[in-house]
């Protein structure tokens, strides 16, 4: 792929390692864990979110604020209103952000208050979206199109960087098929061509992949022992509440139980998780 100048690996050992904020990076030794809802509902949620995950050796936290639903009429998140929810969770928490953007007016609403933009599967292609993140210097999470191929993955991180923005994270969440036993099938083969043939980080979601909570776990440890340099998981404090996702969502010790379960593996794969982060509960009050 002569056109993807820049995504391209110039040598074998050619890795991109982003910083995120303060120690946070990916692409190293150390794993990028990403926790949180699918959507922000409100702010109690989001504290009791940021007070378990401290707990375990997640390092970021996610939560939507503008969310692409197939409905219209479904829930579209708290866009704007969210943000005071964003700014508490960040500094309680002292974990980075991440969330996504679908337009050019969520970035200018959102760029001052995120840590990491998601790019969702649904405007992968969205050109002039990815163009606008290019003139960003925020790194910029980019998901695999519900039915790209790995090529146009990579042609669309090719369009960020091609702006001036290098810190593009690459992120597998499963592809769509016939099979109606998960809501994609995660395609881990992706994983290993990708860092092949890219020095970019490639992360996975492995909940919008299986859509149902109950294999996330095997598919997490899976992708960590295949090479991904982090995960993004889907958790509620109250899952069968969550106004979006909640088939897939985990609660909130299922998760940190998921993320101790992968130390073995990432240690097997040369990697490593994250320290705890261990906020004082006086403030999370
Ligand atoms: C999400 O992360 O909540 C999301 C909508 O993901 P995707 O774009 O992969 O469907
Ligand atoms: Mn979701």
């Amino acid at each position: 792929m002569l056109e993807a100048k820049l995504a391209r690996k110039k040598h074998a050992n050619d890795r991109s390692s982003i910083v995120i904020s303060g120690d946070c990076r990916v692409g190293g030794k150390e794993l990028l864990l990403i926790g949180g809802p699918c959507a922000i509902e409100d702010m109690d949620q989001m504290k009791e979110v940021a007070r378990v995950l401290s707990t375990s050796s997640i390092n970021a936290i996610r939560g939507g604020l503008f969310k692409p639903r197939t409905s219209p009429y479904a829930f579209q998140g708290l866009g704007a209103d969210g943000l005071t929810i964003v700014e508490e969770t960040r500094k309680i928490s002292g974990m980075p952000f991440v969330s996504e953007v679908m337009s050019k007016e969520h970035l200018d609403i959102a760029l001052d208050h995120l840590d990491i933009l998601q790019v969702g599967s649904r405007n992968m292609q969205n050109f002039e979206l990815l163009k606008a993140l290019g003139k960003t210097d925020k790194p910029i999470l980019l998901k695999r199109g519900l039915s790209s191929t790995i090529e146009e993955l990579i042609l669309a991180a090719e369009y960020i960087m091609a702006e001036g923005n290098e810190k593009v994270i690459l992120c597998e969440r499963g592809i769509r098929s016939y099979d109606q036993s998960t809501r994609n099938v995660l395609d881990l083969g992706a994983v290993a061509v990708l860092k092949q043939m890219t020095h970019l980080p490639v992360l996975v979601d492995p909940s919008h992949a299986a859509g149902r909570a109950d294999i996330i776990p095997d598919l997490s440890r899976a992708a960590i022992a295949c090479g991904a340099d982090g995960l993004i998981i889907e958790a509620h404090p109250v899952p069968e509440r969550s106004v979006s996702d909640a088939k897939q969502a985990l609660t909130l010790p299922e998760l940190c139980e998921l993320i101790h379960s992968l130390d073995g593996i990432a240690r097997a794969v040369g990697r490593s998780l994250p320290a705890p982060k261990r906020i004082p509960a006086r403030k999370v009050a």
